[in-house]
Parts: structure tokens; sequence; C-alpha cells
């Protein structure tokens, strides 16, 4: 993989009247410029990320994504983005601007692809408007059926684009340009409506938000000698639980209720108990292709409360471990996990620690 995604988040933003630069300004639960960068990351398509942008970034942590200060325009942020990679042996340079925060993971992978055979990919749309244009005091028709609107990420072979870069010195608004200019072949793919550049404050509300919940329930028995997984973590206990998989009823109830948020059915018809494949897998195993499918879908988590039910163990003993692994799993913060332990009043089969129950409400957010 030696993929590099160049963000830029240099702009000033003057159409966006505000104090805080809009690539700053909070979006959907987050930094504007973050929702890039965490697609980015989820799409593990890159080995890199450079953020290029005139205001320091404290807050991120991660060691493969570096912040670079940009120039006074855009194709000089680009450049410096550009030298500042130029040894680092990269094959592929994925350039962003930071204003368009919609675009799809899947989008990202159809660009990879198309790269394999191109030297130039960039996503499109097309528009609906009659479109004119002036030169002097004259205005023009143009063909609306001939005409295509050109987005971001746009990608490239570094080698080409870094050359072309070296000798530019003019304003551009995007790196296609320097290809069409030096005429370059660019392959144009279909690109994404909701991949619109936030320019104004009232594009900040252009995006439909609707809200899905999924309810999660499990309950499997204990038996003596298997251990017990809870959360994705092994718990010291007299028993664990029976199931032909590790029994983590916490992860299955989850994973119940992300498809149930993503109206996708159930956990039995994605992994059939009379499959030998998924024989004694591991529950955190099952939980992968569906945080993958979330993702790819434009699935955002908002948060999960979790009851666990059973007598013992004490849950507040192992609530912290338990948060954290499963903050890990699910790769969303801590603060957006709940976990509550409710015993029977030594009721039942969960009374006598001859079973563990857990019930789980989801809640998602998807945008179109
Ligand atoms: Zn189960």
């Amino acid at each position: 993989m030696t993929n590099c995604f160049i963000l830029l988040a240099a702009g000033k933003g003057k159409r966006f009247k505000s104090n805080n630069p809009k690539q700053f300004t909070n979006y959907i639960n987050k930094p504007l410029f973050m929702h890039s960068v965490d697609k980015a990351i989820k799409s593990k398509l890159f080995k890199s990320i450079i953020i290029v942008s005139n205001i320091p970034i404290k807050s991120i942590k991660d060691r493969s994504i570096k912040v670079i200060k940009g120039g006074r325009e855009r194709y000089q942020s680009s450049q410096k983005a550009l030298n500042f990679i130029k040894n680092k042996r990269f094959k592929n340079v994925f350039i962003h601007d930071a204003a368009r925060p919609n675009f799809s993971i899947k989008l990202l992978k159809k660009l990879n692809s198309s790269l394999k055979k191109n030297k130039a990919v960039v996503p499109y749309i097309k528009t609906n408007n009659s479109t004119k244009y002036k030169i002097k005091n004259k205005i023009k028709n143009l063909n609306r059926a001939n005409l295509i609107l050109t987005q971001t990420p746009q990608c490239f072979d570094f080698k080409t684009l870094f050359n072309l870069c070296k000798l530019n010195n003019t304003k551009i608004t995007d790196e296609a340009t320097l290809f069409l200019d030096n005429n370059k072949k660019i392959k144009f793919i279909k690109g994404e409506e909701n991949n619109f550049k936030i320019t104004t404050k009232s594009d900040l509300n252009k995006i439909n938000i609707k809200n899905f919940y999924g309810i999660g329930f499990d309950i499997h028995k204990l038996i003596k000698n298997k251990k017990l997984y809870l959360g994705g973590i092994k718990i010291p206990f007299h028993s664990g639980l029976q199931g032909h998989s590790d029994g983590d009823v916490i992860i299955h109830a989850i994973i119940d209720g992300l498809l149930g948020a993503m109206r996708k059915k159930d956990i039995g018809t994605l992994y059939p108990s009379n499959k030998r494949r998924f024989k004694n897998i591991r529950s955190r195993n099952m939980l992968f292709p569906i945080l993958k499918r979330l993702d790819e879908d434009g699935y955002f988590i908002n948060n999960f409360d979790i009851n666990l039910i059973c007598e013992r163990p004490k849950v507040s003993k192992y609530r912290e471990k338990i948060i954290t692994s499963l903050s890990n799993l699910l790769n969303v913060n801590k603060d957006q996990i709940n976990l509550k332990g409710k015993t029977v009043e030594k009721l039942g089969l969960i009374g006598k620690e001859e079973a563990i129950a857990c019930e789980v409400i989801v809640s998602l957010n998807h945008y179109a």
C-alpha cells in the first residue's frame, strides 16, 4: 500500500463569514475536516495522511497523520504537501478539499481501483442547471449535456503530478486542471451528489440526516470448562458461555442492534449456526464485516446503551475494561457507550448463574 492522502484545509473561506474557518467548524458531531480524515483512515487505503492547515491542530495523535503549514493559495498548499512527501516513495497521491466532508468510502475505493490503470482519476457530476458563460459583455449558452463538474478527492500517479505541479505557478482550482492544460489523460468517474463543497453556512444544513435505532437481545447458557468472554475480553469466572462461537452475549446483542438499525435482518441469517466455518469463531471477528458495511453504506454510530443481565460477575468491576474493549472494537469513543449491570433477584436460570443475557439499543445516523 503506497497511497498518501493529502487534505487541503488551509483555505480562508471568506464566503463562510465566521472567525473560525469552516474546515474547523463543528459539523455532524465533529470538526468538519475530521470527516475526511476519519474516512481516509477507515478506508485502510493510505499509509499516510497529510493535513495542510494554517491553524495548528493539536487533537491529532495518530502517528500516520502529519499536519503541515499551507500556502496562501490552494495550489501553493498542494505544492507544499507534494514537496513534503517527495522522498517518501508514495506511488499514488489523493488530494482532497476539506470543504467536501460528505464523500463516501465507496468513492475512495472506486478511485483507487481506477488508478491501477490510469495516472489520474477524477470524480465528476452532471448539472441540471442551464448554463451560460460570459466573455466581455456577451453571455453565451453552454450545452449542458457536455458539461461536467469535477469534485475531489482526485487521485494521481505521484511522480506525474509532482512534475506537473513543480512547473506550475498559476492559480488553479484543482489538480485535474494541470493534467488538462498539459494534454494528459484523465479517467473521469462518477462522483456523488452529496459530495458538494461547503461554502456558506447554509450548506451545513443541506444534507438530510436520518436517525435509525436498532435493538438487540441475546442469552447464552453458562457451562463449565469454557472461558467467559464479554464485550470482546476474557473475564475470570467459574464458567463460560455455551454456543458455537465464544458466546459473547454483549457482542451478539450489539451485532443484532446494528443490523436492526441498518435494516439488514439478524445475526442468525448472517452467521447460520449450522455452518461449520463459523464454529468456535471469536465474536469480535463476527463484528468486523458489519462495521465495514456500516461505513460503506454511510452510517455513523451515535451511541450504544447496553444492559448486561447476570447475577455475577459484578459488572461494576469490569465496566471500564469492557467499555474500553468495545470502544476499540467498534471504533467509537468511550462516551458513546453506556454499560449497565442488572441482576434478577436470584430468579430463574440467570439468578442461579446458569445463563447470562444482554440487551442493547443502538442509534445510528445516516445521511443522504
Ligand atoms: Zn449469541
